[in-house]
């Protein structure tokens, strides 16, 4: 082996919920991981502004905050965690292999991926000011929405995810304005008709964003035009809503493991966290296009590192379970 090449029983790639909550259960296991944060170390959460729905915070925390408490979590039972992201890997043989930067090279018996998805968003250069000022732009209605009670917010997309947020906000919001680009959904039928059946959001078919308006500080309201007309009008909001899709971020994956048609990871087999390929799993939103909740990923996170840690055992009679993590 050259010195570049390191050796290790537990890869774990990406340091969101999933990421860390497997790194606390792996190390408490004996399972040394190693943890490569990836690009945006803490993952999706480090761009919310406060989590209220995660069990055990009565008061909230933000989510930056949450993630370095997690960090430090799974690094107070012995998680490596490091600086840098895996740009390549090799799942054809026995011993998994990846590529750190590009440069240096990890073998490791088991590895657990959980590297998230990237909510998409229109990319004009108003909405990512005030989501980058965490100013109204939100691309989750369920971990936002409350902070938006009683007041008049503006969605984008036409799928069933944006139908199901635009209805979830439209329990909380006074009113809720929903920006459909073509004059149709993308939208099921039945997640379609109940929008139009609800009596305060309000569809705007044939309509896109030109801007978001706001005050230097808070998004005040929304510029649309009619792609057909070209009319322009501005709508009062304090809330912008982006529901466009995600990405999961798989792309490096693909040549070894299976995904489905928009590069999720499917689970080789329900109810665990297996891949086809033994010996790498996956946890969070890299595999959930459903949930993508931070509970629910740090949920599958538990699992990946529990069928690791089984993995490990079954293949090597020195490695000795941890039962205390079974507890
Ligand atoms: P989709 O890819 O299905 O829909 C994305 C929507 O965003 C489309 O309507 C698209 O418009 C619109 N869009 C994309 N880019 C822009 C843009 N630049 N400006 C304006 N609009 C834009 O993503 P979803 O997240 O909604 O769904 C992903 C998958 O998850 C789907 O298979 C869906 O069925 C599933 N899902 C199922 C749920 C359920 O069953 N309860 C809930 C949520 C998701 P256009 O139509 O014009 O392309």
């Amino acid at each position: 082996m050259s010195d570049t090449i390191e050796r290790v029983k537990c890869l774990i790639i990406g340091s969101g919920p999933a990421g860390y909550t497997a790194a606390v259960y792996a190390s408490r296991a004996n399972m040394a991981p190693v943890l490569y944060q990836g690009e945006q170390p803490g993952g999706q959460l480090t761009t919310t502004n406060d989590v209220e729905n995660f069990p055990g915070y009565p008061e909230g925390i933000t989510g930056p905050e949450m993630m370095m408490q997690l960090q430090k979590q799974a690094e107070r039972f012995g998680t490596d965690v490091r600086h840098g992201w895996v740009s390549k890997v090799d799942f054809s043989g026995e011993i998994h292999k990846a590529w750190i930067n590009g440069e240096k090279e990890i073998h490791a018996d088991t590895i657990i991926i959980s590297t998230g998805a990237s909510a998409k968003y229109l990319n004009l250069p108003s909405e990512q000011k005030y989501l980058k000022l965490g100013g109204g732009v939100s691309a989750c209605a369920v971990c936002d929405g409350f902070f938006y009670r009683n007041q008049e917010v503006v969605i984008v997309g036409a799928g069933d995810s944006a139908c199901e947020e635009a209805h979830y906000l439209s329990k909380l919001c006074k009113k809720v304005t929903m920006l459909v680009r073509r004059d149709e959904f993308r939208a099921s039928k039945i997640m379609a008709k109940r929008v139009m059946n609800t009596e305060n959001i309000e569809v705007l078919f044939n309509t896109e964003t030109e801007e978001v308006l706001g005050d230097g500080q808070v998004v005040t309201g929304v510029r649309v035009f009619n792609n057909k007309t070209n009319e322009k009008h501005d709508i009062e909001a304090t809330g912008f809503f982006v529901a466009i899709g995600h990405k999961p971020n798989t792309d490096i994956f693909k040549d070894f493991l299976d995904l489905d048609e928009t590069g999720y990871i499917v689970n080789a087999v329900p109810g665990t966290s297996k891949t086809n390929v033994e010996g790498v799993f996956v946890s969070g939103d890299a595999a959930d296009h459903v949930y993508r909740q931070a509970i629910t990923a740090a949920g599958t996170g538990c699992m990946a590192a529990l069928d690791a840690e089984r993995y490990l055992a079954a293949k090597d009679a020195d490695f000795e379970v941890a039962t205390s993590s079974y507890n």
